[in-house]
């Protein structure tokens, strides 16, 4: 059930995550504390809200908004870093979006509007689901960057292409001085880096040292770490992180706090919290100052230089 609106502190950014699980939700006993939706994360400056990604925990979301805005119309706009399923399959059911008085703006990566549509068209056609994307009155328009950097409000939002089958997008978003970086579908470059074939080596590193900039000195990484260094080596190639790839891209952009993201179906809470104490074991080792956590369903993180935690 929605909760109380969150009070908010002028000039400061309030993110929260309202799914962190990769794939497929998971709901469960098991997954009860970092929770089994599938991605989305609102963060919100004042009264602007700007939504990452649709996946299941949106509808969650959808009633939240509905509570804290009392009958006053929903202006947001929801970015897609891609459209594998867990990104997108939510927005059926996030209640705003059948408002007619919504302006819900949907925007994909720079030349993904056509691919963004059809993708949202088709998960709503009839033979998948009961209700058609037109009767989603809120929402409108489904666009794409115009630039790779864009300005939305207070938020300024920049993209970067990651590693993924298919492409993905990944975001960071500065706003009151502090950076976000969503990055939900990466695997790291480091297989090709050590590719024996020349070019693909020298593509790789290039799109590697791209990220590390890209990254530098953000406040908060939120970053596909579904596998742990045991589990990787069978799934490389399908698109998602390695424990020890996130740290070692953490450390090399010089980021405040690392989140571990994309939680995978098969890892329960104990498993999750194995990572985290991995991870942590590993910056240690590195001698290195970082802090590191698992994204959590309904927990807040206000991004500072030294990022705050506010209960769930
Ligand atoms: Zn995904
Ligand atoms: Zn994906």
């Amino acid at each position: 059930m929605p909760d109380h609106p969150v009070n908010l502190i002028e000039n400061e950014v309030l993110l929260r995550f309202w799914g962190v699980r990769g794939s497929i939700p998971t709901p469960g006993p098991e997954t009860a504390h970092y929770g089994g939706n599938t991605s989305c994360i609102e963060l919100r400056l004042g009264n602007e809200v700007l939504i990452l990604d649709a996946g299941s925990g949106i509808r969650r979301l959808g009633l939240q908004l509905a509570s804290d805005l009392m009958k006053q119309p929903l202006r947001t706009t929801l970015l897609i870093s891609h459209t594998h399923w867990d990104h997108i399959q939510g927005l059926p059911f996030f209640r705003p979006a059948y408002d007619r008085a919504s302006q819900i703006r949907i925007l994909g990566a720079p030349g993904t509007r056509e691919r963004l549509r059809t993708a949202l068209v088709r998960q709503m056609d009839p033979i998948q689901f009961p209700v058609t994307l037109e009767s989603l009155a809120g929402i409108r328009g489904i666009d794409e960057f115009a630039e790779p950097t864009i300005t939305i409000g207070s938020f300024t939002v920049r993209t970067i292409e990651l590693n993924h089958p298919g492409g993905c997008t990944g975001f960071r978003i500065t706003a009151a001085g502090k950076s976000v970086a969503y990055l939900p579908d990466h695997e790291s470059y480091r297989s090709a880096v050590h590719s024996l074939r020349t070019k693909v080596a020298r593509v790789a590193s290039a799109a590697e040292e791209e990220l590390v900039q890209f990254l530098q000195g953000c406040e908060v990484l939120i970053l596909d770490t579904q596998y742990d260094r045991i589990e990787y080596p069978s799934h490389i190639g399908w698109g998602h992180g390695c424990l020890d790839d996130s740290v070692a891209l953490a450390l090399r952009a010089q980021v405040e706090q690392l989140v571990l993201f994309h939680h995978d179906p098969n890892h329960d809470d104990t498993r999750i919290d194995a990572m985290v104490t991995e991870a942590r074991r590993q910056v240690t080792e590195a001698g290195a100052i970082l802090r590191v956590r698992a994204a959590r369903e309904l927990e807040r993180l206000v991004p500072a230089t030294r990022a705050k935690c506010l209960a769930a």
